[in-house]
């Protein structure tokens, strides 16, 4: 373990509104951050942000946003909107953000429902979703295409289930190998803008892809200022649910 006081050595991670935004264990990627960190020698103090709590942007290395239903993106997307410049400037400054499914979509312009009824996003994101006829479900492994860190292994597995199809000009996540994706027909999936991390993936994300687990907790310490390497994890288990998924998948892995 490297040397240090507590409170040097402690990452913040601002979950937001963990009582509304949690579909399909999307809290389990906290799980997943804070024994990485731990096993580094790092703190991670997830700090759940309440609806009525404030929120601080300025004490956050690293924000998570999951997915939520319609109903509940709309209850997010209005307390939020109080706190819209504090999080563009904060995601302009390089701050990692990880945003799944709802929490994605938030980020964007608008989600707009098969009623035409909009639920207005946060316009951090020059992205706009609309939901179409017949949900897009099932188990996803795509190609992850970041270009900084870029591991050995390049895929992605989790699940997704969106009636939402998203749209943008950013650089995605990654590449559908199998699933759906932003929206079933350009073959991309999520997004990467900065410190931004935003994906469809469910499962929940991180148990299953522990390279993107690191890739976002190196980019929290280096937001800290802290640029040490990671040491490598035994993440036996960690591959062996990664791969068995691709099996599942008949992706080559
Ligand atoms: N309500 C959104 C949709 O169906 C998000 C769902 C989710 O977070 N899984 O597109």
């Amino acid at each position: 373990m490297t040397e240090g006081t507590t409170a040097e050595r402690t990452v913040t991670l601002a979950h937001l509104f963990p009582e509304l935004l949690n579909l399909y264990a999307d809290q389990g990627n906290v799980a997943v951050l804070r024994r990485r960190a731990q096993a580094r020698g790092w703190t991670l103090r997830a700090v759940p942000v309440k609806l009525g709590s404030p929120m601080d942007f300025a004490s956050a290395d690293m924000v998570l946003l999951g997915g939520g239903s319609d109903r509940e993106q709309q209850i997010v997307g209005r307390e939020l909107a109080a706190y819209r410049e504090d999080f563009a400037a904060a995601i302009e400054a390089g701050l990692p953000v990880l945003a799944v499914c709802g929490g994605y979509q938030l980020l964007g312009r608008y989600y707009e429902l098969q009623s035409g009824e909009r639920v207005a996003g946060l316009g951090l994101l020059d992205v706009a979703t609309k939901a179409d006829k017949g949900r897009l479900i099932g188990n996803i492994a795509i190609e992850w295409t970041s270009g900084e860190g870029a591991p050995d292994v390049r895929t992605i597995v989790g699940f997704e289930n969106h009636a939402g199809r998203t749209y943008h000009d950013y650089a995605p996540l990654g590449r559908v190998l199998k699933g759906h994706g932003n929206n079933g027909r350009d073959h991309q999936e999520g997004l990467q803008y900065k410190g931004v991390v935003g994906t469809y993936i469910h499962g929940p994300l991180l148990p299953k892809n522990p390279h993107l687990a690191d890739h976002l907790l190196a980019r929290a310490l280096a937001f800290k200022g802290c640029r040490e390497p990671l040491c490598a994890l035994d993440d036996a288990l960690e591959w062996s649910a990664h791969h068995a998924v691709l099996e599942m998948l008949g992706v080559k892995s």
